[in-house]
């Protein structure tokens, strides 16, 4: 056999599409679900009567196996009878999806173990503390977002950020293109490669920035991969966002780097009269509408529309995917965040940590390492000062501690005098030589308290402030 019959057995053996989806109208099956997704009533028209609701959509389907794949969607059924086409199609965009994203955020690509590190305690911190967040960890994974405009002209009702109106555009004037590069470049050395699941906008609307393609192009140009791009201007600028549809090109989009926000069913309506269903194939619609089965994180001002919503379910999970750095380059910030449940204390569903400002690139370097070196050392000493996590409640007896978080309790042998250093610190965030100090411990027990809260912290349970 020669080398170039070789490459074509190969070439016949890994089609670039499984050979089912030839024949398979995904974006009909998508669009169903959409349906039903975005409005309660055809989930409880398909519920009650599955031949009534299919008599109102005029989709190209496989009834059968579209109703099968709708109930395990729905969770009415577990598992679909073996190679359900919708199903094994729907697993193979997850899977491309999540193997790029794991690939990418995988602890060799942070320049820092530090920050890695820091990522992980905030995880396992958010765990304890919202059992909806603990299902969905693998949500938090964007060590740094950018925002390239301060405020929004969203006006969602629902934001979970609390957005207030727009006031300042951050151009691609000469000057701004050649302070973003270095922002960028300095970013991969100093974040490392996993800054590529990052960013351009966060509590913004990308659209907003008139010239949001060519810094998405630059991040390109550093990152080799285009930054997710979420919108809620789909009607409103729709010329633009299939241009940008046709700049990102079916491969980028089938990784569903595209999603639209929706925030009515009249929304809903123009889209589909706008864009056709096989335009839509890969573009993700987040159903933020009243009306749409999907729950509003209870941040924001979503707290506040929470009372008139008597139908509507809001969750203790915290929007914002960020654990790391957001940078907005309008105001040249740079904050140190991390998600927190919802709450009086953090309304946004966010801490922010620190803020710092920066005039130039070398200054923005400077503030990372500042703000690593402050809020992530990867041992404790008695210089750090420290807190309890203020949602862990803790019960002692005798020696045994039990640590207890939203459905979830731990339980741990811990001495007297690591006891009343945790209680000092839950009352109080405070430098750890001090109470150490206080209590008047021998070096020998200090040391072994340093060992414990050492072992706290990795937990997550104690948090350098
Ligand atoms: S949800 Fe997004 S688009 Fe809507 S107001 Fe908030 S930041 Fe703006």
């Amino acid at each position: 056999m020669n080398k170039s019959t070789l490459k074509k057995i190969k070439l016949k053996a890994s089609p670039v599409e499984p050979v089912y989806e030839r024949s398979l109208p995904w974006a009909d099956f998508k669009h169903l679900v959409e349906l039903i997704i975005s409005d309660n009533r055809n989930r409880k028209l398909f519920e009650s009567s599955p031949d009534a609701f299919f008599q109102t959509v005029d989709l190209d389907l496989d009834i059968f196996s579209a109703k099968e794949a709708l109930d395990v969607y729905l969770g009415k059924q577990k598992k679909a009878v073996r190679g359900n086409p919708y199903i094994r199609k729907w697993r193979d965009i997850f899977r491309l999806v999540s193997a790029d994203t794991e690939q990418r955020i995988k602890p060799s690509n942070f320049s820092y173990e530090a920050l890695y590190e820091w990522m992980e305690r905030k995880k396992k911190a958010l765990s304890w503390e919202s059992v909806a967040a603990r299902r969905s960890l693998s949500h938090y994974i964007v060590p740094i977002m950018f925002e390239l405009t301060t405020g929004c002209t969203g006006y969602c009702k629902f934001c979970c950020f609390s957005t207030k109106p727009l006031t300042d555009i951050y151009l691609y004037t000469e000057e701004n293109q050649q302070f973003w590069r270095k922002i960028l470049q300095i970013t991969k050395e100093e974040i490392g490669e996993v800054a590529s699941v990052g960013g351009c906008y966060c509590a913004t609307e990308p659209l907003d920035n008139p010239d949001y393609e060519k810094f998405i192009e630059d991040f390109y140009q550093v990152f080799q991969t285009y930054p997710q791009t979420t919108t809620v201007k789909a009607v409103e600028k729709t010329q633009r966002m299939k241009h940008f549809m046709e700049y990102l090109g079916p491969e980028r989009l089938r990784m569903l780097k595209l999603r639209f926000s929706v925030v009515s069913l009249e929304q809903l309506a123009k889209i589909y009269q706008k864009y056709s269903k096989e335009e839509l194939t890969y573009v993700e619609l987040l159903m933020n509408n009243p009306e749409s089965i999907r729950s509003y994180s209870h941040s924001g001002r979503a707290r506040e529309i929470s009372e008139e919503m008597e139908e509507k379910t809001f969750c203790s999970f915290p929007t914002a995917c960020l654990i790391g750095f957001l940078v907005n380059l309008c105001q040249k910030t740079i904050s140190l965040v991390a998600p927190r449940r919802p709450s009086e204390q953090y309304p946004l569903g966010m801490e922010v940590i620190a803020i710092k400002n920066f005039s130039t690139p070398e200054e923005y370097r400077r503030m990372i390492g500042t703000m690593m070196q402050e809020y992530m050392p990867q041992k404790l000493s008695e210089h750090h000062r420290v807190r309890f996590h203020s949602r862990i409640k803790i019960l002692c007896e005798g020696n045994t501690t039990t640590f207890y978080g939203e459905a979830i309790k731990r339980v741990m042998s811990l001495s007297k005098e690591a006891q009343a250093v945790i209680q000092c610190l839950q009352e109080k965030d405070s430098v750890i030589g001090e109470v150490l100090q206080e209590k008047s411990f021998s070096k020998f027990l200090k040391e072994c308290v340093l060992q414990k809260l050492q072992y706290l912290y990795e937990l997550g349970f104690v948090e350098v402030v």
